[in-house]
Parts: C-alpha cells; structure tokens; sequence
C-alpha cells in the first residue's frame, strides 16, 4: 500500500509530501478512503498481481478508467455478486487509474511549465489516455486492441495490467489476514508520524475519530486534561456530600424504632406478593 515501510522511508514521505500538493492530496485520499472502507465494510483497493499487496485505497476520490471518479460507481454487495458499474457511462466495472502524477511516481510533471492537473490522464502505449479507450475492452480507435500504460505504480513498481481493483469485505479481508478498520489507514504501524502528516491534511473528522487523532497542542490537551481531572475530583465531593447526608437520614429514621419495625413486620400487600413470589429479597 502507499505507505513507506520503514521509519525513515515515512519520514522522508512526511517530508517530501509536506510541501508538494499533489503529496498532499494523494495522502487526503488515501486516508478517506480508508475511512469510506471502515464506515461501510466494503474495502475497494488496487491489488498488485506481482506483489499481492494492496498498492491504493480506491474510493470517493479515485479515477476510474472510464474517466469518472469512484463516487459515480456502485460499490454494492450481494450474495452472489457485486457491482462497481458507472453512473454516468456504459462502464460495467470501476478499474483504478492513477488520477495525479506522483501516482506513478512521476513527481517531477507537475512543477513542468504549462502542466495542467484537470487535463492530465495517463497514457497508453498507442499515444491516447484511458479516456479515449473503451471503458469496458480497453480497446482504441486507433486500431490498439488493449490499453497497456505507460506508467509504473509506486507501491509495486509494476504496470496498469500488473493489478487488479479489488472489491472485499471486512470478513473477505480478515480471512486473507489483511488490515482493516483503523489498521487500514495510511501508516497504521507507525501512529506519531500518521498523526504528524494528520497535521498537514484536510481530512473529515471521521478520518480523525478512526486514527485517533485530534486537532489539539500539547498545551490544549493538557488544560484538557486537567479540566476533566477537576471534574472528577469535584463529583468525588458530590458523591461524598450525598453519601453524608444520606447517613444524616438513616440516623434520623434510625431514631424512629417504632415506625421502622412496624415497616419491616408488616409490609404492604404488593411488599407481600412482590416476597412471596421470590421478586424482591425477604
Ligand atoms: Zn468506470
Ligand atoms: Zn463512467
Ligand atoms: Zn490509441
Ligand atoms: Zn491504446
Ligand atoms: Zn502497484
């Protein structure tokens, strides 16, 4: 998946994303999925064949070959099957295409003169982006009878047909023993450094509930801390004024012997009924 293994591959992605936009904007999806995946259980991700790995959450914001965005596509389980298919075409089945740059690794096209992000599309070997390919055959007009890009994935270095884009479970999922939930988030193995490039990140709260995350200083959680620290010493004291007062009543009723035995041996009818049939303790 897209996330450095190591410590300092993730630093130097902390780093290197920081600044660059497109980083940013790789990550913001990555993370909302992921979210989009816990909140619904179904988990939609670009697997490499070479690999088996998970190289992209897929989701919401993803680019689907047909030209649409994963929000135009169903993301439907039944028994039997599922369905991906298009809103807005005749695309059948919603398959992954990287939508930025860096996505392949080429993090150098966006600073080029004149590179405009809106019109960017991946290419094929033939000289045409997936657009101008058929969604469902990957055919060309041009005569080119299957899309093959001309890109390389950055989580498996592989190609367009070096994946798959995979729809699952949760179950599915935890039966192949791989991550979801939290687990499933960007840098779920390393939370310091998530909750660092949470940071930089405009994500949905949903995104911060499920990492853990809040927005607070150090400074902030501390007053926070000591807020419900306070809170909490002051119900002691209310628990304790009533535990006090409550002896102040037995006392009195206590001072009454009479009413308090006459209560005990002659209870009321429902008292009774209520003993006899084992309801409330003799
Ligand atoms: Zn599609
Ligand atoms: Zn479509
Ligand atoms: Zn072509
Ligand atoms: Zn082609
Ligand atoms: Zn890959």
């Amino acid at each position: 998946m897209f996330q450095p293994k190591s410590a300092t591959g993730i630093m130097q992605g902390v780093k290197q994303f920081g600044p660059s936009v497109g980083g940013k904007k790789m990550m913001t999806w990555e993370f909302t999925h992921a979210a989009e995946a816990a909140e619904t259980g179904i988990y939609l991700v670009w697997r490499s064949l070479k690999t088996g790995e998970d190289c992209f959450r897929v989701g919401h914001f993803s680019r689907c070959f047909c030209g649409h965005y994963g929000k135009d596509h169903d993301r439907k389980v039944n028994k039997k099957k599922q369905s991906t298919k298009c809103a807005k075409c005749s695309c059948k089945e919603l398959h992954f295409i990287p939508r930025r740059p860096e996505e392949c690794g080429l993090y150098h096209l966006p600073r080029r003169k004149g590179f405009n992000i809106n019109k960017w599309r991946p290419n094929c070997k033939c000289g045409h982006n997936h657009e101008e390919h058929d969604p469902n055959y990957f055919s060309c007009n041009c005569g080119c009878y299957r899309f093959e890009g001309d890109f390389w994935c950055i989580g498996c270095e592989g190609g367009f047909d070096d994946h798959e884009t995979l729809l699952q479970t949760e179950s599915e999922r935890m039966a192949e023993d791989r991550p979801i939930q939290a687990e499933f988030l960007p840098m779920a193995d390393n939370v310091e450094l998530q909750h660092e490039t949470l940071k930089s990140l405009e994500v949905s709260e949903e995104v911060k509930k499920l990492a853990g995350f809040t927005d607070l200083t150090e400074e902030e959680k501390f007053i926070e801390e000591e807020f419900k620290e306070k809170m909490n010493s002051e119900g002691q004291l209310i628990k304790l004024t009533d535990d006090m007062a409550s002896m102040d009543i037995n006392l009195a009723v206590g001072g009454q012997k009479s009413y308090t035995r006459d209560y005990v041996s002659k209870p009321e009818k429902s008292v009774k009924y209520m003993q006899k049939k084992g309801l409330i303790k003799k």
